[in-house]
């Protein structure tokens, strides 16, 4: 009989994090949120750990505490002074200035935002809102060309169709 007790126990063999600490990053347009790090983190690592939780590339966080920005990456939280509870700033440097501006329906009057992706018309381009997104709904002008190319693809599967029918026999 296999002893569960034995195979459960081997795990603590793997070395536990003795000396951990709770800080906060503070996104400088974002919420807060907490992060459990090793006290003898360093500045590199935690912007490895930020660049996997905010999906940004490493090189494009900026980190700041107590009004200094982190820029050696061989330091350890530590030499910063950055202790339990300590809160650190995370800037992106602006790249190609603003972000992306909200897209606004291209129907007429319309003043309602655009929806991302499922808004875009590919028979017109236009970029619509939920509620004119449809051919329809916008008068699309690739309606007709629309269309014509279903009524055409409809033609073919139904003589394809028919073509089997016949062979079937
Ligand atoms: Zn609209
Ligand atoms: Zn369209």
């Amino acid at each position: 009989m296999v002893s569960s007790f034995s195979r459960s126990s081997s795990r603590s063999a793997s070395p536990e994090p003795s000396d951990t600490m709770q800080i906060f990053i503070q996104p400088i347009s974002g919420t807060i949120f907490p992060l459990t790090v090793p006290s003898n983190l360093s500045i590199s690592h935690l912007m490895t750990l930020l660049s996997v939780r905010t999906a940004l590339p490493e090189n494009a966080l900026r980190l700041v505490y107590a009004g200094k920005h982190l820029a050696t990456p061989a330091s350890s939280l530590a030499d910063y002074s950055i202790g339990n509870e300590a809160t650190v700033m995370m800037a992106l440097p602006m790249r190609g200035g603003m972000p992306p501006k909200k897209i606004r329906c291209t129907f007429k009057e319309c003043r309602e935002g655009a929806q991302r992706i499922i808004g875009d018309c590919g028979f017109c381009q236009g970029h619509y809102c939920g509620k004119h997104r449809l051919l329809e709904d916008h008068k699309c002008d690739g309606l007709e060309d629309c269309k014509k190319e279903s009524h055409d693809r409809n033609a073919a599967q139904l003589n394809s169709e028919r073509t089997q029918v016949i062979k079937g026999i």
